[in-house]
């Protein structure tokens, strides 16, 4: 039978009704996303807290990073997360206004929600970015045209420099600048550490004749990708094989690192073995080889697809040795599980473990020696959700009807450009 229309229009505000306690509920889980995200909940083995709520809740990986995103800006917009927490702005004009609103503008935006419809606001969210766009590529511009170096002499032959540089040139070059200072304070420490420490200024001009000289001598050529992010670790043999031994672990320009991370570095590397005598003179230096052959880390990668780690899936990956090679693990297929940056970590330096069970699958466990299942547990959830929603809003004094959402919109057509000029703060 039909349902008569007077049933269809309680159904449509019962929609409305629920609707409106799922965007307060909504809220609800958001705060407790930000606190879990603040706090690191997922950081122990997943790359993000999206990726962490993607394996746990289940939501798609853009809907997660949407969360998380929307979560973390509501923590500097109080009025949007109210409206939010009351049911009164959905979770699609949250997720719009997010994109653009600042502190400064929150109020203007949220008037743009209660005003219009989810549509609206896209098309608002859109223009208003336009314009931030507009306003930050002319900023950008600006910048770029004022950079400038001037490089003179003074009146008793020093040099002179003043210039303005691009804020990513800028950190480049205070980068380049912290890496020679520290090279410069280690040569200070070895060869003459009983003299008094060069001032800030002074270290800052001695690094740049380092940095200088440097340019020069490498032909001013930066090096191929590769290069540049190659690290070499110099590690005794005793230590490789086991972290409780005394010895060196330490990367080229003397910085100590834990023994877990010199094992991880050398785990799935090329490694030139050098032998040294009792004084510390090498004496013999090996071919270099790849711990990892081609042929067998194809079938590696052909076996394991991504990071085998729970809910990880991430596609490039590095050959973990299940026992380490240094410890006289063999290199083979069953000894070896492809896991990603991130995770290799995990296992090394954070205290997960990885073992293959006879069976042939891997085992994954918490440091404190959990089992992590490759599944998550299934949530709680009461037998009549909906009522059980309402009944605790209810408990909160949150009363919620089909009207809640309802935007103050009388029907006329919406001018973006319009609003635009009228509510952005750069328009003109
Ligand atoms: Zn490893
Ligand atoms: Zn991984």
């Amino acid at each position: 039978m039909p349902m008569s229309s007077s049933d269809l229009a309680r159904l449509g505000d019962e929609i409305a009704a629920l609707a409106a306690h799922l965007t307060a509920a909504t809220a609800r889980l958001l705060d407790l996303i930000r606190a879990f995200d603040a706090g690191g909940g997922w950081s122990h083995g997943f790359p993000s807290c999206a990726a962490w709520l993607t394996w746990r809740v289940g939501l798609a990986p853009g809907a997660a990073r949407e969360h998380v995103r929307v979560a973390r800006a509501l923590a500097t917009l109080p009025r949007l997360a109210e409206a939010l927490g009351r049911g009164e702005l959905s979770y699609s004009k949250i997720r719009e206004l997010t994109r653009v609103a600042t502190p400064e503008s929150e109020e203007r935006l949220l008037a743009v929600g209660r005003a219009g419809t989810a549509e609206h606001v896209q098309r608002i969210v859109r223009g208003w970015r336009r314009m931030d766009a507009k306003a930050e590529a002319r900023q950008t511009a600006l910048q770029h045209a004022l950079r400038s170096l001037d490089v003179y002499p003074d009146e008793d032959g020093m040099v002179r420099i003043r210039g303005r540089l691009s804020p990513e040139v800028g950190a480049l070059l205070l980068k380049a600048l912290a890496a020679a200072r520290e090279i410069l304070y280690q040569r200070r420490r070895d060869q003459a550490p009983d003299l008094d420490p060069p001032t800030m200024g002074q270290q800052q001009a001695d690094a740049l004749a380092l940095l200088a000289e440097t340019a020069l001598h490498h032909e001013l050529d930066p090096g191929a990708p590769g290069e540049r992010y190659q690290v070499v670790v110099h590690i005794d043999a005793e230590v490789l094989a086991n972290s409780e031994a005394r010895g060196q672990s330490v990367l080229e320009g003397g910085v100590r690192v834990p023994a877990g991370t010199s094992q991880r570095l050398a785990c799935d590397a090329s490694r030139v073995v050098m032998r040294q005598d009792a004084e510390g003179r090498v004496v013999e230096v090996g071919a270099r080889t790849r711990t990892i052959p081609p042929a067998l880390r194809r079938a590696l990668h052909q076996r394991d697809r991504s990071c085998r780690f729970p809910g990880c899936g991430v596609q490039f990956g590095q050959g973990h040795h299940i026992r380490h090679w240094a410890q006289g693990g063999p290199t083979t297929l069953s000894n070896l599980a492809l896991l990603c940056r991130r995770h290799h970590r995990a296992v090394h330096e954070e205290g997960y473990a990885v073992d293959r069970q006879p069976d042939g699958e891997l085992c994954f466990r918490y440091p404190d020696g959990r089992l992590l299942p490759e599944v998550p547990p299934p949530a709680a959830v009461p037998g009549d959700p909906a009522n059980a929603l309402r009944a605790g809003h209810e408990a909160d004094g949150l009363i919620l009807d089909a009207h809640t959402a309802t935007p103050g919109w009388l029907g006329e057509s919406l001018d973006v450009g319009y609003a635009i000029d009228v509510l952005h703060p750069l328009a003109r």
